[in-house]
Parts: C-alpha cells; sequence; structure tokens
C-alpha cells in the first residue's frame, strides 16, 4: 500500500502545470483541489496580467471537471471557452461597477441546482468594483453559500477589496508576470512570434488567457487589422467614408459572436435531451449574459488595438524627439504593431504629440460611452471624428 502523501494527483494537478511563473499559486490551487472539502470563496489579488484570470479559469476546470479537471475533456473545454452553464463569469455591468440588481441575482442563481456538473462556480471578475451595498447583500451568500457552490473574486489590489469580503474568502496574491515570460509561453501555447505574442496582448489589455484565445481566433485577428485599417484610412476620409467605416467595422465585430452563437446554439440542442424546461431556460438566460460579456470584450479589444497603435505613433514622435539624427532600422523603437510600420511612421511624421494625446483621449471617453450604455455605432462614430480631427 502507498504511503499517505504519496498519492498520485497526476490527473487533478494538470491544469495548474501551466500557471506561468506562478508557482505558489500553482501549488496552493493543487491543493485546493487534493483537498476533500474545497474552501468556497477565494480572492485572486494581483495586478493587470499577473494571470489572475488563467488561475480563476483552472480552478473552475477542476471543481467543475468530472476528471478531475484534464485539459482535454467537454467540460474543461467549455470552461475554457465561457459556455459550461455552472461556470458564471460576472462582469459588472454598470458604468460605475455592478449593480445591485446584478449581484441580487446573483443570489438568487446560487439557489438554484446546477445544470450540467455537480458544483456550480462564480467569478467575480471586478471585486474592486462591487460597492459597498453590493457587496453588503453578497456577504451572507459568500459566508455561507449553497452546498457545492464556490465563489472566485479577482481584484487587482487587496486595499481594494472590501475588508468583509476579504475576511470570507482566502486571499491568494499574483505577481505580475514579465512581458518576456508571458510572450515565450503565448509563442509555446499558440504558436504565435514574439512579434504577435505582443500584439495579442496588447489588444486584449495585457491579459496572457485572453491573449492566447485572441491569437486562436482568425475572426479576432481579422477585426483587429480591420481596425487599424480603419484608422490609416481616416487622414483622407471624408464624413460619408468615417461613417461607412465604422459600419464595415461593426460588421468585422459580429464575426467572432457569431462564432459564440453558433457554439451556444450546439450547447442548447445538446442540452436538450437531458435538461428540463426549468434548467434550459436558464442556461438560455446564461448565455444572454455570456453574450453580453463577450460583445464588451470584443469592443474593448477594438478600442485595445487603437490604442496600442495610437501609443506606437506616440513611441515614434518619443524616439525621433529623443535623437534627431536618422538611426538604422535595427535601433527603432520597439512598436506593438510591427505589420504596419510604415504607415504608423508616415503618420508620425505629420502629427504632434499632443494630437495623439487627444486620440488617445478620445479611445477613452469611447469607453466610458459605451460602459454608459450608448450604442456602440454611435460611440465608435464619435471617436472616429475624433482621431480624425486630430491625425487630419
Ligand atoms: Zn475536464
Amino acid at each position: 500500500m502507498s504511503a499517505v502523501g504519496h498519492t498520485a494527483h497526476t490527473g487533478i494537478v494538470a491544469p495548474f502545470d501551466e500557471l506561468v511563473g506562478q508557482d505558489i499559486a500553482a501549488r496552493f490551487l493543487s491543493a485546493v483541489i487534493t483537498s476533500d472539502k474545497p474552501h468556497h470563496a477565494y480572492a485572486f489579488v494581483g495586478p493587470l496580467g499577473s494571470g489572475k484570470t488563467a488561475a480563476a479559469t483552472a480552478l473552475a476546470q477542476a471543481l467543475l471537471c468530472p476528471n478531475g479537471g484534464a485539459d482535454s475533456c467537454e467540460s474543461c473545454k467549455r470552461v475554457i471557452r465561457r459556455t459550461h452553464p455552472d461556470f458564471h463569469v460576472v462582469e459588472p455591468l454598470g458604468a460605475a461597477g455592478y449593480l445591485m440588481q446584478q449581484i441580487q441575482e446573483l443570489i438568487r442563481d446560487s439557489m438554484l441546482a446546477p445544470i450540467r456538473a455537480r458544483r456550480k462556480v462564480y467569478l467575480l471578475t471586478r471585486g474592486d468594483l462591487l460597492a459597498d451595498s453590493a457587496a453588503n447583500s453578497l456577504l451572507k451568500t459568500l459566508e455561507e453559500p449553497p452546498p457545492g457552490t464556490f465563489f472566485i473574486i479577482l481584484a487587482r489590489t487587496q486595499s481594494a477589496l472590501k475588508d468583509t469580503l476579504l475576511s470570507r474568502c482566502q486571499v491568494l496574491a499574483f505577481r505580475r508576470i514579465p512581458e518576456s515570460e508571458a510572450l515565450s509561453t503565448i509563442s509555446q501555447n499558440t504558436g504565435a512570434t514574439t512579434v504577435e505574442a505582443r500584439i495579442a496582448l496588447a489588444a486584449t489589455g495585457g491579459s496572457l488567457l485572453f491573449a492566447e484565445q485572441f491569437w486562436r481566433s482568425q475572426e479576432r485577428r481579422d477585426l483587429r487589422v480591420a481596425t487599424i485599417e480603419a484608422l490609416e484610412r481616416l487622414p483622407h476620409a471624408d464624413d460619408a467614408d468615417l461613417l461607412e467605416a465604422v459600419k464595415n467595422l461593426l460588421v468585422a465585430m459580429k464575426a467572432p459572436l457569431d462564432v459564440v452563437i453558433l457554439e451556444q446554439k450546439n450547447q442548447l440542442k445538446l442540452s436538450e435531451d437531458y435538461l428540463g424546461k426549468g434548467a434550459l431556460g436558464r442556461l438560455e438566460q446564461q448565455q444572454r449574459r455570456e453574450l453580453s460579456n463577450r460583445e464588451h470584450q470584443t469592443i474593448g479589444e477594438t478600442l485595445e488595438v487603437a490604442r496600442s497603435w495610437l501609443r506606437d505613433i506616440m513611441l515614434i514622435k518619443v524616439y525621433e524627439a529623443a535623437s534627431p539624427q536618422s538611426v538604422s532600422p535595427r535601433d527603432t523603437p520597439q512598436i506593438i504593431n510591427t505589420d504596419f510600420h510604415s504607415n504608423i511612421e508616415r503618420i508620425a511624421a505629420r502629427v504632434e504629440l499632443d494630437n495623439c494625446a487627444r486620440a488617445l483621449e478620445a479611445t477613452q471617453e469611447a469607453q466610458r460611452l459605451i460602459q454608459y450604455n450608448v450604442n456602440p455605432q454611435l460611440a465608435l462614430e464619435v471617436m472616429f471624428f475624433a482621431i480624425r480631427e486630430e491625425l487630419i
């Protein structure tokens, strides 16, 4: 008989092996999974790009998987793709954070039985955006959730989370993953080159997990190209061209969402055989939420791409100001969108830093408008007019 402590956990520990640069986190999470009675609430705290989301996904995978977290199974794939009906990713829907109504709905939902797995996992992606009232209403559920219900709350810093929330969670701190490490991981996992990995990381705001998903999606990469091409044409666009460009961009934005819609339809069809009416209704409701999250993500990526392109122009300007003598191409600053290099240089030669700064501000404003539920088409039109003003 094997001695206690020598039990093989290989299948169970698997998803955590991939947590780059987070040895402590990986050990902690493996311990969670191998324990008989895992704690029901976790707070993952660390800066953007520290792998919190990847770790939360790995934990959800392991908690929901019928095979203890084997990466290849259908359940794990669904968790990764965010289409598992018992993995609830809750993003703030309000401009300033989570809506009270959202949290109340979450609490009601947590009382219901899981749909597909034996457990349910709720991932709150922005614990720092839980206002006092919303956080307070969540406390009782966090303290004593229905059996088999788990919560993971993410936040950039520990101080951004209410003490009352923290005291109910096991807290795990993440450090920022060095860029070089992040890039080589993305390359390893997706086959992207370092330059491509940097593009993916920029488009997804520095999240390793999302960067990998981005690079695997042809539709999302196409959307990036469409976004930059639309920006490049702005200086020569009249009003009609500009409005047309936004319209085309919205069409390009639909493509990645169509992939999600198709997956959801398949999921619903597969579930019809074994789910009751109530559970199917809940699944549909969850799918609608998921789709709205993905819509936000797609728009967010478009804005990130626009920002990275504008920052590239600024980088070249700053660099030129610092070294007026022309230098060899080898020494040029490391811009992100190298595939659009020549146009970036051309525009940099024409505009001032102030123009770029104001154009960047326009992308932030678009984000604010969309958070306040302004129609994305309108928000993008406003943004494109503002950016054109600066790049002409
Ligand atoms: Zn699995």
